[in-house]
């Protein structure tokens, strides 16, 4: 069983902030910003390449209203997945992470030379 497999079935603890029967959201243990929450879906699927695209829609509403729970709709916040080894997916089970809380840094992707992939 994989790491959020174990999540949601409470056999490893997380600090959740919303659940539903379909999805989990919890703050991630290591943030990178002052609101870092990962939204999973309870069922495992490995990476937004196996999502179907009716799971994205409900999963879709689920991240708003992550948004709206950790109160940072207004504010504005950023909702990554990474996807595979290039993308920099440690966790082989489908997860959104929603950051926000702070202006987020985004000049490493903005400001970089198009030529140098980091
Ligand atoms: P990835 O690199 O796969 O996109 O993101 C995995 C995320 O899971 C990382 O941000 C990491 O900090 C988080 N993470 C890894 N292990 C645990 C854990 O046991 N509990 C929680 N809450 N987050 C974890
Ligand atoms: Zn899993």
């Amino acid at each position: 069983m994989c790491l959020f497999c174990k999540i949601i079935n409470k056999e490893i603890p997380s600090e959740i902030i919303l659940e539903d029967d379909d999805f989990m959201a919890f703050h991630d243990i290591n943030p990178k910003a002052p609101v870092h929450i990962l939204a999973i879906p309870k069922s495992h699927v490995d990476s937004f390449s196996e999502v179907s695209s009716s799971m994205m829609a409900d999963m879709t509403i689920f991240i708003q209203n992550v948004a709206k729970e950790m109160d940072i709709e207004k504010s504005g916040y950023r909702v990554i997945t990474n996807i595979g080894d290039n993308g920099g997916q440690e966790v082989k089970h489908l997860h959104f992470h929603v950051l926000g809380g702070a202006k987020l840094a985004w000049t490493h992707l903005s400001d970089s030379n198009p030529k140098v992939f980091l």
